[in-house]
């Protein structure tokens, strides 16, 4: 398959071409004829299929030609409006739109809306009109109430990672922004779950979509190889810090729980001579723009982040995401993983597994379930677990381990102690 056979114009394929794509992804080979044919679209793919560029590129193609059918004398009111999640999205979007755009013949102006920054500048910057906007649902709504620009003339909608965009909350403010948009229009719709509310909401949305289904692409679960380490809670930084010596990881990105978490993982790295930082919510966009810059240019290893900070994400050529904390849900371990092991590339994606969460064992065979695949238990010489025992013990026992020479020893401790008629635990891990 070649983009020269979806459909795209020249201009657009030369674009195409510098951004060093080959061939189109599966979800692009599918999706881009569809948009251009006009038809609503209901696509299920994780970021890091390339979905972004899979409507990208058909929706400039047609805004341009809708542009050039209209000639200069209308009013410049957006014909496309793209919804995402979070600021980081909407950012890369605009990106992407950017670079996709680069050659075509006629200028196109693409703008770009997200909240926890002021929003003079936004409002400035659709003066005079613009052709596509990016935008999360809150700041959107502020700019429709300051009158900054009018959705009466949206042709076509996309919402991207629609699945976040509920689970954060926003279907209040997408029902509100959908009643304003006109009737007819293009809807396209880009999920990586299909949770129910997913499901209404394309139900209710959606006319006669062409559904694309790329929810095991083989090239993307092959990329990422899954790994889950067996260890004591509080011997986690110093596993990450042995890891990090051991393995030669340029990059990681790591996930926790709390955004106090970040900081003080964050910070006892730093203390051990690794350069890392903590991104969460409560960071400006400055903040947050200085530490994935710092990362993506080498000045620091270590990105320290929880889940909401980290959606959305693109982060070339990061080789491993690791779970410090696992997550609460296997949707999030979903996103989380799926930042490694983009474009073609290969990744690791680790989880620790300790007592965090009430129980990480039981809690993470929950997550392997609903992925529908199991990650053999590992454990690091040095950083054994004191729980595994219990673990085995518990249900059906740890799949893909074998007891250590360490395990044992534990084991012969333990029943010498029991012997010995004392109640005492041994605990020589820590
Ligand atoms: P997305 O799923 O849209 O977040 O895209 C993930 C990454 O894949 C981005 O870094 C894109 O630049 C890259 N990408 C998109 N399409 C292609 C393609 N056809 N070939 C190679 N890389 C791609």
């Amino acid at each position: 398959m070649s983009f020269a056979t979806l459909g795209l114009s020249p201009a657009l394929l030369r674009a195409v071409r510098e951004q060093g794509y080959h061939a189109p992804t599966a979800i692009q080979s599918q999706a881009i004829p569809a948009i251009l044919s006009g038809a609503d679209v209901l696509g299920l793919a994780q970021t890091g299929s390339g979905k972004t560029a899979a409507y990208a590129l058909p929706l400039l193609q047609q805004v341009l030609r809708q542009r050039q059918q209209q000639g200069r004398s209308t009013q410049r009111l957006p014909l496309a409006l793209i919804l995402v999640p979070t600021r980081e999205l909407a950012a890369q979007v605009g990106q992407s739109l950017h670079e996709l755009a680069d050659f075509l013949p006629g200028p196109l102006k693409i703008s770009i809306a997200f909240g926890g920054v002021s929003i003079n500048p936004q409002l400035m910057g659709l003066r005079g009109g613009t052709d596509i906007v990016v935008a999360t649902p809150g700041r959107l709504l502020d700019l429709l109430e300051h009158r900054g620009l009018s959705l009466g003339a949206i042709e076509c909608l996309v919402l991207d990672e629609a699945d976040r965009l509920l689970d954060l909350g926003f279907a209040e403010e997408l029902q509100r922004l959908l009643a304003g948009l006109p009737g007819r229009r293009q809807n396209l719709f880009f999920s990586a779950t299909f949770p129910k509310a997913v499901e209404a909401l394309a139900q209710a949305l959606l006319r006669e979509p062409t559904r694309i289904e790329i929810a095991a692409e083989p090239a993307r679960v092959a990329a990422i190889t899954q790994r889950a380490l067996v260890v004591d809670e509080g011997r986690r930084t110093a596993l990450l810090r042995h890891l990090l010596a051991e393995e030669g990881w340029t990059r990681v990105l790591v996930f926790v729980a709390t955004k106090y978490a970040t900081e003080h993982v964050s910070d006892k790295l730093w203390k051990a001579g690794i350069k890392a930082a903590a991104l969460h919510g409560e960071l400006s966009q400055g903040g947050r723009t200085g530490v994935l810059n710092a990362l993506k240019s080498g000045e620091i290893q270590v990105l320290v982040a929880t889940d909401v900070a980290a959606r959305g994400l693109d982060i070339p050529e990061l080789p491993v995401v690791l779970n410090y904390d696992l997550p609460r849900s296997a949707t999030d371990y979903t996103h989380r993983i799926g930042r490694t092991g983009r474009a073609g590339q290969t990744g690791v994606a680790l989880s620790f597994i300790s007592g965090q969460l009430g129980n990480g064992e039981a809690h993470f065979r929950l997550i392997e379930k609903r992925q529908g695949q199991r990650v053999a238990r590992e454990q690091i010489a040095g950083f054994e677990s004191s729980s595994v025992a219990s673990a085995e013990a518990g249900v059906g026992g740890v799949k893909g381990r074998r007891k250590s020479k360490k395990d044992k020893l534990r084991e012969a401790a333990a029943a010498a102690v029991e012997a010995a008629g004392s109640a005492g635990p041994v605990d020589e891990t820590n």
